[in-house]
């Protein structure tokens, strides 16, 4: 059997730390790096080498993958004088699994291209459950062969995985996936808002929409959470107020008008702005339901 690549991981917060986990599991060597020592550490544990830094991981591996909140955060690790794109051998394979933004993609992989780095976007949904269960839906920007290389990788962090097209499609999809996720957060924290004011159980909504048209992956994947009130994350609102940011760019860029993301996108910055950013993106229920002067309260209380 051939020699496994030697991977190196950078990012190991909720998403990145199973995804990493899985590789191990997988039989990759892996070499990990983070700004929290903590989560190097926990990796350490695993069997994963702690690089100390991203030079030292990008010049020791033949495949780097990033996992980072943001394009900035994407930007101030692959770019420059000490990136990834500057440390990594020609030939070696760059992939950022980040939700980051799709004209940011275009440039890391137009970059990397003139450096010889082969670069794909290849963004996850699925959420934490997903990561741990290495069930993730990856959807993929780059070239075929390139995408046909990484496919054994992906393939031990997720199920359905897609080759969308050109660098920045992964993005694109993605930014896709999270105007539906975030309008539907919405519909569904508005429904049982009326619903909770008008004295109509929380959880007897849940179960009669999640039965007819109305059904989707909100109301059967987060209604329990939404009715509990648990907004533990899961996906953070600040994570999901910079993918709509990023939606909303992008479709400026193409001349769409993104009008009810645009609303959605205003609703997850109000919850960043009042000190939810680290809560649960369906957290946005109790903003909904502070504009109609109800407390937040837990499942079966009555206004
Ligand atoms: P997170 O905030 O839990 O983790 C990010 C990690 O990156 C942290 O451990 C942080 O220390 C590290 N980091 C930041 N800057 C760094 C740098 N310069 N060098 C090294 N490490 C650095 O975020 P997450 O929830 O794991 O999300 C990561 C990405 O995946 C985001 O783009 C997010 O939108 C996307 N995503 C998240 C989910 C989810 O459910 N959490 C689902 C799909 C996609």
């Amino acid at each position: 059997m051939a020699t496994p690549p030697r991977i190196g991981f950078i990012g190991l917060g909720i998403m990145g730390r199973p995804m990493a986990a899985n590789l191990l599991r997988a039989g990759y060597p892996l070499q990990v790096h983070d700004l929290q020592r903590a989560a190097v550490q926990a990796l350490a544990q695993l069997g994963a080498r702690p690089a100390g830094s991203a030079r030292n991981l990008a010049s020791a591996c033949d495949v780097v993958i990033t996992m980072l909140p943001d394009s900035p955060d994407v930007e101030a690790v692959a770019l420059g004088e000490q990136g990834v794109l500057a440390c990594m051998r020609p030939g070696s394979l760059y992939i950022d699994m980040s939700s980051i933004a799709p004209a940011t993609a275009i440039r890391l992989a137009e970059i990397g291209r003139a450096r010889g780095i082969r670069v794909l976007d290849a963004p996850v949904s699925g959420g934490d459950v997903g990561a741990q269960n290495a069930s993730l839906s990856i959807m993929v920007g780059g070239s075929q062969a390139d995408f046909a290389d990484a496919l054994p990788i992906l393939q031990s962090l997720g199920k359905k995985i897609v080759h969308c097209g050109a660098s920045g499609a992964g993005q694109v999809v993605k930014v896709c996936n999270q105007i539906l996720v975030g309008v539907t957060i919405a519909g569904v924290a508005e429904a049982l808002t009326l619903g909770r004011k008008a004295g109509v159980e929380s959880s007897t909504i849940v179960q009669v929409l999640g039965a007819g048209l109305a059904r989707c992956g909100v109301l059967e994947n987060r209604g329990a959470q939404m009715v509990d009130h648990d907004f533990t994350p899961g996906f953070r609102s600040r994570l999901h107020a910079k993918d709509l940011r990023n939606a909303l760019v992008s479709g400026d860029c193409y001349g769409v008008p993104l009008r009810a993301t645009a609303l959605v996108h205003d609703m997850f910055e109000g919850l960043v702005q009042s000190g939810r950013g680290e809560l649960d993106h369906t957290s946005l229920l109790a903003l909904v339901e502070e504009l109609a002067g109800l407390p937040s309260s837990r499942s079966g209380s009555h206004p």
